[in-house]
């Protein structure tokens, strides 16, 4: 089982630095990213650059397996390509975590200005009055 964060969020084994550099160190990991390079021609799968042009990378797009991957969970990128990716990754799991917080301190503020009897049925009233009590606490 992989780790998960508060949100539930999989925990990519990047955390547990020893592990991570271990195996991305090892001669098991080289060997796949080779093989995966000759997979697709030794070139970027996204701008198509090669090996001459870009020096050439190899990504995670799961860390599912991670120690044990499949090819098709791996890509291979320039190095352009490839930090654009790992930005973008960083980017949709600060937005999930953030709506989720977003959810959970509505929520909180619906328990604790009404309990668990809350007259309003309706959740965007709930809503616009959580947003006004964010703003005068200046929140926003
Ligand atoms: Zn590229």
């Amino acid at each position: 089982m992989p780790a998960v964060d508060l949100f539930g969020n999989i925990i990519p084994d990047k955390t547990k630095k020893p592990t991570y550099r271990a195996y991305l160190s090892s001669s098991k990991w080289k060997k796949k990213c080779e093989e995966k390079k000759i997979s697709v021609g030794y070139k970027c799968e996204r701008c198509g650059k090669d090996r001459y042009l870009r020096k050439l990378t190899v990504h995670h797009l799961t860390y599912e397996k991670f120690g044990d991957e499949p090819l098709e969970d791996l890509e291979v990128l320039c190095a352009v390509c490839h930090k654009s990716a790992d930005w973008k990754r960083e980017q949709e799991v600060a937005e999930r975590n953030y709506e989720k917080l977003e959810e959970a301190r509505f929520q909180g503020f619906v328990r604790a200005k009404y309990g668990d009897n809350c007259p309003y049925p309706d959740e965007e009233y709930l809503y616009m009055e959580y947003q006004s009590w964010r703003k005068k606490k200046g929140d926003w």
